[in-house]
């Protein structure tokens, strides 16, 4: 039967038969995906890409089925997540992403126009068929942030504490540093 994910049908096809794909991947199976997080990762000095960005995992399930009783307006519904290398915009450290997407989409083609789905985004077809790998990669795509980060300021490079006593002292003297010359200036205003 092929692969469901890979395989180009017609959206009404995967509707009638209410197709249900699963996504049980590498981020290197979805190459446009994997072109921009490469991209991304080349900001770094070599040494601390993660060397295995490519493996992460994208998992999830598209459903197919129609939006409408007549069955002439194609959808699809689902989840996913994937786990992306980017760099953190604070930090400029590596960090694993975490994208997810819910897509609930009604497959048109171009002269077909749909009204009353308002939880719904169009997915506007090119051609008769589409497929599935290719939603889920523009989906996590437009996922992506403009600016990743850490989620949590604690968790960028300065303010980790795999070693404490080090970090800290590191933490401490710029403004250790600081302090000393803001104390000198005053005690010497004409320096
Ligand atoms: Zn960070």
């Amino acid at each position: 039967m092929g692969n469901p994910l890979q395989d180009r049908r017609t959206a009404v096809e995967l509707a009638s038969v209410k197709q249900v794909v699963e996504i049980a991947n590498k981020v290197s199976v979805f190459d446009g995906l994997a072109r921009i997080v490469e991209a991304d990762l080349a900001a770094l000095d070599p040494e601390i890409i993660p060397s295995g960005w490519r493996d992460s995992a994208v998992l999830g399930e598209l459903r197919f089925g129609f939006a409408d009783a007549e069955k002439r307006i194609p959808m699809v519904t689902g989840s996913a997540t994937a786990d992306i290398g980017a760099v953190c915009q604070r930090c400029l450290e590596p960090f694993q992403l975490k994208l997810e997407i819910e897509p609930k989409l009604l497959l048109l083609e171009t002269e077909q126009s749909a009204d009353g789905f308002k939880d719904f985004e169009v997915w506007e077809l090119d051609e008769q068929t589409v497929r599935p790998r290719d939603i889920v990669e523009e989906m996590l795509i437009m996922a992506m942030p403009l600016s990743a980060m850490h989620d949590n300021v604690a968790d960028c490079k300065e303010f980790t504490a795999t070693e404490p006593s080090d970090n800290a002292e590191e933490l401490v003297k710029p403004f250790a540093a600081l302090r000393a010359q803001m104390i000198r200036n005053d005690k010497d205003p004409a320096e």
